[in-house]
């Protein structure tokens, strides 16, 4: 890629107005190259058939527009895809798609690698780490959805792939929000979720924010030690009691709330004496618990949670009318499963 081209996918909607305006073109112009970046998503200048070809080669002199270079492509047997792509600068991160019934869910990246050092998370191990940009976050849904066969749409996505999108906020809002928008991907605000280990002060922010996704927070704990021994980084820096407070603080919009994750983990997290902290809690905030099977991976010090364990639990928080649901793990034949996405370990 010569550095002196711009890339189409780097600029926001009112930017490539401003970029096609400044090659001395109709505004309707710019709505057509939107259209085919975000409802046809071609992967080249090349196909962009409504321009003249002088005109696609003009564009062609100033900017690129590149889907993400796909290094590893894995398919489970049970529908699922796992993603490695490569990135201009080397770097690599995880997308998957999981498919469940009508739904494609897909699952991105936000960061290459973590900061986070879940003791639990297999991308704490990843030794390359930045945040992405907009652009990478958004391009991983362009790659995927071009791959994908006519009448099969990405439906929902979860930003629960490698990284704390609340570290990398700027660039992650400004990724949802060409999601939501209708000139961009045109995903219900619903159908998006953010998913954050509990970093206070930008969940905050986000709350403040226009882009109305939804926020999912991995509590995976009920007391400071246990959450000090899983989460450590961000324990330290907001403790349970902090946390708690920001979320009952959050002023939820009508019929929004918020989802806490909870990782099963053997003897760690999971006794009956969790649920019943977990309810006091989550007392007072309009959320629900989903409850997720820890994923093993090669050299995890942990274990999951019995099916027979997490049911009690579950059966504890539900007869407390606490909404809880149970994630089914996918694409565990090719460590594709939540928490197991971590480039290194791709067979
Ligand atoms: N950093 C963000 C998003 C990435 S992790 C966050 O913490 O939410 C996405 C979800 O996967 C979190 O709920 C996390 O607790 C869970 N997770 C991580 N490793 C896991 C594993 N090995 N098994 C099951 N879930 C895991």
């Amino acid at each position: 890629m010569t550095p002196h081209k711009t890339n189409l996918l780097a600029l926001d909607f009112e930017a490539l107005r401003s970029f096609v305006a400044d090659l001395g073109w109709k505004r309707y112009r710019a709505d057509q190259i939107l259209a085919w970046i975000y409802k046809s998503h071609v992967s080249e200048i090349a196909a962009m058939t409504n321009l003249s070809m002088g005109d696609r080669e003009k564009l062609s002199e100033k900017a690129t527009l590149s889907h993400l270079q796909i290094h590893t492509h894995l398919k489970s047997s049970d529908g699922t895809e796992k993603f490695l792509f490569t990135l201009a600068d080397g770097k690599q991160i995880e997308t998957v798609l999981i498919r469940e019934g009508r739904r494609r869910t897909l699952c991105i990246s936000s960061q290459a690698g973590c900061t986070l050092d879940c003791t639990f998370c297999l991308t704490a191990l990843e030794g390359l780490k930045r945040n992405l940009k907009a652009d990478e976050i958004v391009n991983q849904l362009l790659s995927v959805q071009a791959l994908l066969p006519e009448g099969e749409a990405i439906t929902n996505v979860v930003l629960m792939g490698m990284g704390e999108p609340m570290a990398n906020l700027a660039a992650v809002s400004a990724a949802c929000a060409r999601m939501i928008a209708p000139e961009g991907l045109q995903l219900a605000p619903r159908r998006v979720t953010i998913s954050t280990a509990g970093l206070i002060p930008q969940m905050e922010t986000f709350w403040k924010g226009p882009v109305s996704v939804n926020l999912s927070i991995s509590l995976n704990a009920t007391t400071d030690a246990v959450r000090d021994r899983i989460m450590p980084k961000v324990n330290k820096l907001y403790p349970l009691a902090e946390l708690m407070a920001a979320c009952r603080r959050a002023k939820l919009p009508p019929r929004k709330s918020l989802t806490f994750e909870y990782v099963m983990l053997a003897g760690v997290n999971d006794s009956l004496e969790d649920a019943e902290r977990l309810l006091r809690l989550t007392q007072g905030i309009r959320c629900k618990v989903n409850l997720i099977p820890f994923n093993a991976f090669p050299g995890a010090p942990f274990q999951s949670t019995s099916e027979d364990q997490i049911l009690r639990f579950q059966n504890r928080l539900l007869q407390s009318k606490l909404r809880t649901t149970l994630r089914k793990s996918k694409g565990r034949d090719i460590l594709a499963a939540c928490g197991q996405l971590n480039s290194q370990f791709t067979p």
